[in-house]
């Protein structure tokens, strides 16, 4: 321990230039930096695919793969891992990430502990950019975590026998398809289903032929109309549905109210919400909001947002793009203090780079490594 304080007084004394090692990015515009001192911050970042054991299918589009960009912040030998996840419906591709990677420079700052103004000048580089920010905050998140040689729920306070069961995600598909992916996720307790298509009473009688296990629906704004919205979730609430999940489209703030007054499920807010900005906007007019580590910049802004959507007394679910188990586990420190967790991303990938967070009869299960909880397998 005593090495360890003598380590955190030496980094509050340094100073010098940050440096910026880009590697693998393939365009040959990145830059090398490299510090003499090996107390700087060097970033590292490099893109990779995750591959989806199946076609992935929502309101609106299917894929087989994701574009991740995974990061590194090193400091004196300490490595903190992070990791931006970039669906394309959300904008961010591997090169919007490595453009912005290349404009950050940590060299204003001596001092990993520096979080908020760190993190600030990250917000301020360029707007927009969730999930690239959301890099650089779990992996400086990862390190600070492993320097002072404590998880991040830890370093809260939370209680990790508090995590809750974390759901997993049906994905819109022939009914002989979904009794196959009913079948492998026997384990959860709890299951999400992507409703909006022509097909969400068959969808939700499939799985209830082979499963009575609650679930939540995500419609993920497929439903146009407020009153065939109204019938459904009423038809939904007979079968064991906890929530439903962006019903209509984003832009209609007033028929979400209109729904949320009427619904006997409380009705949750994804795409409507993405930082804490958003909230004023959807207060009163759904019950809850989800939170997602990309969407809204990292653990910071995500910690941030539980606190104020408390503060409303509204419902607060953590959900996740599809991840490894880097960002899934970061965003696992946080899930003790939220309602309703849906953190499969990394369940869904065939090619993990982490190992991390684990989930024991479908209960997120926190591991006591430093940081983020992870360790990197490849
Ligand atoms: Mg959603």
């Amino acid at each position: 321990m005593s090495d360890r304080r003598e380590f955190i007084k030496k980094a509050g004394i340094i100073s010098g230039a940050i440096g910026i090692l880009n590697y693998g990015c393939g365009s040959g515009n990145g830059r090398e930096r490299k510090s003499k001192s090996s107390k700087n911050m060097i970033l590292r970042f490099k893109p990779y695919e995750i591959e989806l054991k199946h076609v992935f299918a929502i309101a609106g589009n299917s894929r087989r793969s994701t574009p991740v960009m995974l990061t590194e912040i090193e400091f004196d030998g300490i490595i903190g891992y992070g990791e931006a996840s970039m669906p394309p419906y959300l904008g961010e591709s591997h090169e919007t990430v490595s453009n912005f990677l290349q404009k950050v420079d940590l060299s204003k700052f001596a001092d990993p502990f520096l979080m908020e103004d760190i993190l600030d000048y990250i917000d301020n580089i360029a707007p927009g950019n969730y999930a690239a920010k959301a890099s650089i905050d779990i992996a400086l998140h990862d390190l600070v975590g492993k320097i002072i040689n404590q998880p991040w729920h830890r370093i809260w306070g939370l209680n990790p026998d508090k995590t809750p069961h974390t759901s997993f995600t049906i994905g819109i598909d022939t009914p002989d398809v979904v009794r196959v992916k009913v079948g492998e996720a026997s384990e959860f307790k709890i299951l999400k289903v992507k409703l909006g298509q022509y097909n969400d009473k068959e969808m939700v009688e499939t799985i209830r032929s082979v499963t009575d296990v609650p679930l939540c629906v995500d419609v993920n704004q497929g439903w146009t109309d407020k009153n065939v919205a109204l019938d459904m979730i009423n038809w939904l609430n007979e079968r064991n549905v906890l929530f439903v999940e962006q019903p209509m489209p984003k832009e209609l703030i007033d028929d979400h109210a209109w729904l949320t007054e009427r619904s006997p499920l409380p009705v949750i807010a994804d795409e409507a919400v993405q930082t804490i900005s958003d909230i004023k906007s959807v207060y009163g007019a759904y019950s809850g909001i989800n939170i997602k580590l990309m969407k809204c910049g990292g653990m910071r802004s995500a910690f941030k947002m539980i606190n104020t959507a408390r503060a409303l007394d509204m419902k607060v679910m953590i959900g996740c793009m599809t991840e490894t188990s880097c960002a899934i586990s970061a965003a696992t420190q946080l899930s003790p203090l939220v309602d309703w967790a849906d953190l499969d991303g990394n369940l869904l990938i065939s090619n993990d780079v982490f190992d991390g967070v684990t989930v024991k009869e479908g209960k997120l299960v926190l591991n006591n490594r430093a940081g983020v909880g992870v360790m990197k397998i490849s």
